[in-house]
């Protein structure tokens, strides 16, 4: 129930509507030593527009998934008895499988809804403009083998060595660390274009694994990565070139040899139009 999918006929101007300017306005108003609890209700709502419109753009459609989104949130911002905007924070990250650490992730679905999480941030967030593959290697470098498969199958184009890096973070302040992160980056997509499935066999082999294991997070970086393909064809309604796919791959992983640290390279802003869909690479 909670992975059915709702078509692109339903498309609507969220991020231009009135609701949205309604919500942003009052989220704008929050500051940490006033009152949190209107403000972030209004965050929240705004955040769950923004959810909805890049889950649209990336995989054509909304899900049940998506409209029930972060929905406790706003209500547990209103509890009185909760006094805490942080305990709250915690709650939440505790029983959401769509957050890092989380112990109930175990589904493709939660992966993508982790995907679409961070990458709609930087919609309601301009201050923090980072998109998924930099929120990955910000702030969950130790969850690259599980994720980078996602944002490969999600938007390759932005997973390069040249990507907007906060000038607070480690990955500036310590060349060091860069290069770890980086090297990890390198050797995960390294791993997932050698052991790519190459027969229809290794494909089923890879489905039923993941319906033995129950959990996607025991699967290997090519293995989540296929799961992932296999999702994204089903909700897009196209077929896979696998030619062009290894192609891409390939491409990227090049223009991760000829260098060795992240560099910085500011973004464009994020354009709004409800009813596009992203054009998919791997399309045949
Ligand atoms: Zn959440
Ligand atoms: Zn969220």
């Amino acid at each position: 129930m909670i992975d059915l999918q709702f078509s692109s006929s339903f498309a609507c101007n969220l991020l231009n509507s009135s609701m949205r300017r309604f919500f942003a306005v009052r989220s704008s108003k929050w500051n940490e030593n006033g009152p949190w609890r209107i403000p972030l209700v209004c965050y929240t709502l705004e955040h769950k527009l923004a959810f909805l419109e890049r889950e649209h753009y990336l995989t054509g459609h909304y899900s049940v998934r998506g409209i029930v989104h972060d929905w406790e949130k706003p209500f547990l911002y209103l509890c009185p008895w909760i006094d805490s905007e942080k305990k709250i924070q915690e709650m939440h990250r505790r029983f959401s499988p769509h957050h890092v650490g989380c112990p109930k992730t175990s589904k493709v679905e939660h992966l993508i809804e982790m995907y679409i999480d961070w990458d709609c941030a930087a919609i309601t967030k301009p201050d923090k403009p980072l998109n998924a593959f930099e929120t990955l290697v910000h702030f969950y470098p130790e969850y690259i083998n599980v994720m980078l498969p996602v944002c490969l199958v999600f938007d390759i184009e932005a997973v390069k060595p040249r990507i907007y890096l906060h000038p607070w973070h480690k990955l500036v302040k310590e060349p060091e660390y860069n290069r770890e992160i980086f090297a990890k980056v390198c050797l995960t997509l390294n791993h997932i274009i050698e052991t790519l499935p190459q027969t229809r066999n290794d494909f089923r082999k890879i489905t039923g694994k993941y319906q033995k294991l129950r959990n996607i997070t025991l699967c290997s970086p090519a293995e989540i990565f296929i799961l992932t393909l296999k999702k994204q064809q089903e909700s897009l309604g196209i077929d896979i070139d696998m030619e062009k796919l290894r192609q891409l791959l390939k491409e990227v992983r090049n223009g991760f040899f000829i260098r060795k640290i992240f560099t910085h390279c500011p973004h464009d802003e994020i354009a709004h139009n409800c009813k596009k869909v992203k054009k998919y690479p791997f399309a045949v």
